[in-house]
């Protein structure tokens, strides 16, 4: 009854990743799938509108909240968490198939969803990303000129309440610079003895 043979080692194969808005998660992703295409990346649901440039079943699989709700129903939801007004959830289907497979996989979600895949998979890995300061986080946000100025200010005040939970999280990656952050996730999600598996 060995588990541990096979794609690696025995441990957690589950990383989530959490961060405040504006932190630079998808840019360090992004990094991230250069460096490892052999890693699950988790497509969540959501009820928001796509940003510009964002395409359907790669970014997100932009759902209304009626067929968001029939998937909660369904119990299709790994976990699930509203966030600033939408509704956002990781289907459970494809990250069990790819731990099946010995595949890490890796969930970008924020920290509501973070707590219920610690309950329902205690094994997971859970990582924040932080950023350098707290001025580079109101910037990056004001910046991206693609929310309102009320969004804006609402995720700013959950940044600050996510930052502060940095407790429950077993690692801390600080995104100063996107190679670095991703690098430094990609060795804790495989280890740094196990590269190229
Ligand atoms: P955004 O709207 O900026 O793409 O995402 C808003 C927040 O929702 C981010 O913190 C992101 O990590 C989180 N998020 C994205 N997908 C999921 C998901 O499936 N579940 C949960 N709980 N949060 C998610």
């Amino acid at each position: 009854s060995d588990t541990g043979t096979g794609a690696g080692s025995a441990r957690s194969r589950l990383t989530v990743l959490s961060g405040p808005s504006g932190v630079g998660k998808s840019s360090v992703l992004a990094e991230l799938r250069k460096q490892q295409p052999d890693v699950y990346f988790s497509v969540s649901a959501t009820t928001r509108k796509p940003r510009p440039g964002e395409v359907d079943g790669v970014h997100y699989h932009f759902v209304d909240r009626e067929k968001f709700q029939q998937m909660i129903d369904a119990g299709e939801f790994l976990e699930h968490a509203e966030f600033a007004g939408n509704c956002y959830g990781t289907p459970r289907k494809p990250v069990e198939e790819a731990l099946a497979a010995g595949k890490p996989a890796l969930l970008e979600i924020e920290l509501q969803g973070a707590r219920q895949v610690r309950e329902a998979m205690p094994d997971a890995q859970l990582v924040m990303l932080m950023p350098p300061s707290w001025e580079h986080l109101v910037v990056r946000l004001t910046g991206r000129g693609t929310e309102d100025p009320a969004i804006v200010e609402r995720r700013l005040a959950i940044a600050r309440e996510e930052l502060a939970a940095e407790k429950e999280f077993d690692e801390v990656v600080v995104n100063a610079d996107v190679k670095s952050a991703a690098a430094d996730l990609l060795s804790l999600m495989v280890g740094p003895r196990i590269s190229g598996v």
